[in-house]
């Protein structure tokens, strides 16, 4: 069985041959890889061969691939049961573990994804505020819910344009998109308009435009505005959370929202969110409150399990720092390749995210990192591709280290570079 022929008969019966839109690999071009199986930091296609992942599943991924304690944990759970569609005590366990690794929940709601997440927390900020307006950032993503994919419509401060067919125009009229990190965009929409926001929806770094970092003040300036304006502060810690810090980003920056989402490493590889925050705006969630939000497979066993698991690795002793300390060896790593290739191009890392630019420095806003060399940036893809080390298969996505990942990794990765940045 071939990548090719396999993609040639998903696209008979699935959009595209592909269940999320970037799979595709229609960014970079080529046939996207099937895969079979992984293991710690490796994955293995349907040829049988086999990549170090810096993809990680887009994030859950931080234990490495299936960790024997978390496989263990989810085939425990799921002989017992697979969905009651009634409480657990595992899901109360998750949440004292969410509650007290990011100091910020007081409540959590357990969803199944990102998106519900953000969904969810757009409705509570405006059931609680009795407001319409949100307010996001050009270049990060908060998921697919309708008031969230819209982008920019001409001029500063402008209502937003839908970024998809089949969102309603009146819907996107009630997201205001401005620039990341310009704070000054943000103090001049709340003095005008500051009454109207019900929330502001931001991810604390951002990790869906490549990674861009929070200026100096940025995150301070959202949570002063907000503050003086009554709106809700949103921070979307689904990638974030437990790889940026242990407590996520806010705990980094010292930033205090009203209601965090979470997703991704909360659960572990299995279909998990979260939302919480204030236990005021909490409890306005039904059935408290008038704000409505359900879940037929909500808090399932399995997903609670994987993420439990998860958590109790991530949350050892020094394991943030080491995988840190390894995502720093890679970045730095491939730009002393690059240099050494006369190849432009810059990189960082956080936490265990990281970020490859195909410019002379790492972009602080969504324009800057549109001015990256794609082109370039597609073939050292292919070319790491080939030389079996995934990469995102796009220059608009942060990469991922694990628990896994470890010096045998890193240097079978720059040595594959040494030959990339030359091809
Ligand atoms: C991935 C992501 C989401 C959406 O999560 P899904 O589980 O894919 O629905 C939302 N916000 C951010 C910041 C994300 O990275």
């Amino acid at each position: 069985m071939t990548n090719k022929s396999l993609f040639e008969r998903a696209q008979q019966v699935i959009p595209g041959g592909v269940n999320s839109p970037v799979r595709a690999f229609r960014a970079v071009g080529g046939t996207p890889v099937f895969f079979e199986r992984a293991l710690g930091p490796h994955l293995w296609d349907a040829e049988g061969k086999r990549y170090i992942d810096y993809v990680g599943s887009w994030g859950p991924m931080i234990a490495g691939h299936t960790h024997p304690s978390v496989v263990a944990a989810v085939q425990a759970a799921a002989a017992r049961a697979l969905s009651f569609g009634a409480p657990t005590e595992q899901e109360t366990q998750l949440a004292e573990l969410l509650c007290q690794l990011v100091p910020s929940l007081e409540r959590v709601r357990l969803v199944s994804s990102g998106t519900e997440a953000t969904m969810t927390a757009i409705r509570l900020a405006r059931g609680f505020t009795g407001r319409k307006l949100i307010v996001k950032f050009e270049g990060c993503y908060h998921g697919h819910a309708d008031a969230l994919l819209v982008k920019a419509g001409s001029g500063a401060l402008t209502f937003g344009n839908p970024s998809s067919a089949g969102v309603p125009e009146e819907t996107a009229a009630h997201t205001v998109v401005l620039d990341y990190n310009n704070i000054e965009a943000l103090r001049s929409l709340f003095a005008k308009q500051g009454a109207q926001i019900a929330g502001v929806i931001v991810e604390p770094v951002a990790g869906n435009m490549n990674l861009v970092l929070p200026a100096d003040g940025f995150l301070q300036a959202l949570r002063e505005q907000c503050t003086r304006h009554g709106a809700i502060l949103i921070l979307d810690e689904v990638m974030t959370g437990f790889r940026v810090a242990l407590g996520g980003a806010q705990a980094r920056y010292g930033v205090k929202p009203d209601l965090t989402t979470l997703g991704k490493v909360a659960g572990g590889g299995l279909p998990l969110g979260a939302l919480g925050g204030r236990r005021d705006i909490m409890e306005k969630l039904a059935p408290l409150g008038p704000v409505y939000q359900a879940g037929t497979l909500s808090g399932n066993p399995l997903a609670v399990a994987a993420g439990l698991a998860t958590l109790q690795l991530v949350a050892q002793p020094r394991f943030i720092e080491r995988v840190e300390a390894t995502t720093r060896s890679l970045v730095e790593g491939l730009a002393n390749e690059a240099r050494k290739a006369g190849v432009t191009f810059s990189s960082q890392s956080i936490g265990s995210m990281f970020g490859l630019y195909f410019r002379a420095s790492p972009p602080k806003s969504f324009a800057e990192v549109m001015q990256s060399d794609k082109e370039r940036f597609n073939r050292f893809f292919h070319a790491m591709l080939e030389r079996g080390v995934y990469f995102a298969p796009s220059a608009y996505e942060a990469g991922f280290v694990s628990g896994a990942h470890g010096a045998p990794e890193i240097d079978a990765t720059l040595a594959a570079a040494r030959e990339a940045f030359r091809a």
